[in-house]
């Protein structure tokens, strides 16, 4: 009711022009390339998350959702690569690679243009001692991996983050605490339906274009609206693991050439493929929050002064499925279950106590150098929480790893449990849903763009050709037998309504702005009232003014009210 009064006598359409899902790094730079595209396009940007000054890196929720979403805390490692071996989906989305290097570049800009610090480091540039490492590696079974990367730090990504938000926010509609519940196909554009959670209200935006960056956060809710709006999707895999600690000296000399050394083998008993991931020079343990599950991710700082003593890499095996099984996630949540039921949260176990098949207790732990720096994992048996496999290919890959960074299955070595890579379910692209510049993907999520030229024919076209028809009656006499003369006197109020109230509707039909339209309207209306004062048989006439601008707002008014009696 409060609807149906507000559309009625203020007629005002809530539309945006693009909404979009999710203020992680698709959705912040999604919006950054729309806004200097086209500075006057309406954005809305929704999170269901905090504001990044009220974001507690401490608290597993808050560690995902709100300004920068999972990034917002992370390592800030911005990688140059365009190989798939080395990680992301990219590839299958975007196949001309001179695009995907110039997208690369663009985020890179934009990072740096948003940094007050100039000079932020790139590393792997130095061929000779990067070739050399390969070849060490080969000979332990490994193989090496190296990339460009720009290591931002927490600190700096946080900043430039930071500034990110002081930039947009008055450029685009930002809303926190606004969770997106569904979203509807509706007239060649979307319905979204989202929840106020600080009011607990819900509503309905519209718009013709929707750009979805839930992340990991909102998988599940992505993978439902997927199902909902017809999008296949694949998703057949997934990395458990443990994320390894260990003194910075062991892995010093490599970090320094190539900062993230990934380092992929066959596991030579159990035939897995086994990686190092996400490498935190004299960075930290955290814990991160999925779906009601605690995991363990790793970040450091850029800035000398902040860095610990410690190392750590995530260490995954991937596990792809064949039939009959097709739920790789539910795999993976239960292996984190499991851990969270033992640990009540993460778990963490010197190599040494795994070797021996026995549970690090609180008095083993502090025996050791090594400070642990995730303060809150509770000291236990990974043994009793990991599948066989999977944990016999974990101490396989550690043993290849020694070999090439003696010290890696050292006496000083952690293992925390679990550590996932939830390969979150990625869209099959059909026609009309692409990949464009300068629109580009995170890893997993694909967004819909209409056509524009198709949208130009389908919406613009007829009120082109309704004002050209305008025209021509205009450029003409009234035929003898239609003049007030032949009909009643008042007949032409008659003939301006038949002609402006189809306008108000084509108009409104087409921009969606209810304002937009009936001002387009009445400024046709005045050119029209012109051309006819310079025709010897018409006039300019302000009472005709006032009509076709009274039609043009009989038809918007009119569309509106027919399209929320249908609900569209
Ligand atoms: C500790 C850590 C370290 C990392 N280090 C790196 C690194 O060094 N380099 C790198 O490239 N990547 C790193 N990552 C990964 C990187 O952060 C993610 O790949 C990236 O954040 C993904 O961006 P996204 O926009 O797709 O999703 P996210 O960043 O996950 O953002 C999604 C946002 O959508 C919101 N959302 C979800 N569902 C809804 C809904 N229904 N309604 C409204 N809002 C919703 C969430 O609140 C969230 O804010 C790291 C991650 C972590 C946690």
């Amino acid at each position: 009711m409060q609807r149906l009064s507000f559309c009625v006598l203020l007629p005002l359409c809530m539309t945006y022009d693009v909404i979009v899902v999710g203020a992680g790094a698709s959705g912040i730079f999604t919006s950054l390339f729309l806004i200097e595209e086209n500075p006057n396009l309406k954005i809305l940007l929704l999170d269901k998350g905090k504001p990044l000054e009220d974001r507690d890196r401490k608290q597993g929720k808050d560690l995902m959702e709100g300004w920068g979403g999972a990034g917002s805390f992370s390592d800030g490692k911005l990688v140059f690569s365009t190989d798939r071996e080395y990680g992301g989906n990219l590839q299958e989305y975007i196949h001309d690679m001179d695009l995907f290097g110039r997208l690369m570049r663009k985020v890179d800009d934009i990072y740096m243009r948003f940094s007050s610090e100039k000079n932020i480091r790139v590393y792997g540039d130095d061929e000779e001692k990067i070739e050399s490492i390969k070849v060490r590696a080969a000979r332990c079974g490994l193989h090496l991996l190296s990339a460009k990367i720009r290591h931002l730090g927490t600190d700096h990504n946080f900043e430039i983050l930071k500034n990110m938000y002081a930039y947009m926010k008055d450029r685009i509609e930002i809303r926190f605490y606004h969770e997106v519940a569904g979203c509807a196909q509706r007239d060649g554009g979307f319905e979204v339906h989202i929840k106020d959670l600080a009011h607990t209200k819900e509503f309905i935006e519209t718009s013709p274009y929707l750009v979805l960056g839930p992340g990991r956060r909102g998988m599940t809710f992505f993978k439902k609206l997927a199902e909902q709006i017809g999008l296949e999707l694949i998703n057949n895999q997934v990395d458990i693991g443990v994320r390894v600690e260990l003194p910075n000296w062991v892995m010093k000399e490599i970090c320094d050439v190539v900062y993230e050394p990934k380092l992929v083998a066959r596991t030579p008993k159990t035939d897995l493929r086994a990686r190092t991931f996400c490498v935190n020079y004299g960075g930290e343990v955290v814990q991160e929050e999925v779906d009601k599950l605690i995991t363990c991710n790793g970040h450091s700082y850029a800035d000398d002064s902040k860095k610990t003593a410690n190392t750590n890499f995530a260490l995954l095996v991937s596990t792809k499925f064949t039939h009959p099984f097709n739920d790789p996630y539910e795999y993976g949540k239960a292996v984190a279950r499991q851990c969270n039921v033992l640990g009540n949260g993460v778990i963490v176990q010197r190599l040494r106590d795994l070797k021996e098949n026995r549970r690090t207790t609180e008095k083993r732990l502090h025996e050791m150098n090594l400070q642990p720096t995730l303060k809150t994992a509770t000291p236990g048996n990974l043994g009793y929480a990991f599948p066989y496999t999977q944990l016999l290919a974990i101490s396989e890959m550690l043993e290849l790893l020694d070999k090439l960074m003696p010290g890696v299955c050292g006496s000083d070595t952690l293992l925390y449990g679990p550590e996932i890579k939830w390969y979150s379910s990625r869209t099959v692209l059909k026609p009309g849903y692409r990949a464009c510049d300068p629109f580009f993907f995170s890893e997993s999520r694909a967004f819909p763009c209409m056509d524009h030229l198709k949208h130009f024919f389908v919406f613009w076209v007829p009120v082109i050709a309704w004002c050209a028809l305008i025209f021509y009656f205009s450029h003409h006499p009234v035929p003898e037998p239609m003049s007030e003369s032949q009909t009643f006197k008042g007949v032409d109020i008659i003939y301006h309504f038949l002609a402006y109230v189809p306008l108000g509707v084509l108009s409104f039909r087409a921009s969606k702005h209810f304002l937009f339209s009936i001002l387009f309207v009445f400024l046709y209306g005045i050119s029209d009232e012109f051309h006819q004062s310079l025709l010897p048989f018409r006039d300019f006439e302000i009472k005709d003014m006032m009509v076709d601008g009274s039609a043009g707002f009989f038809g918007v008014w009119s569309l509106n009210l027919c399209r929320f009696l249908s609900g569209t």
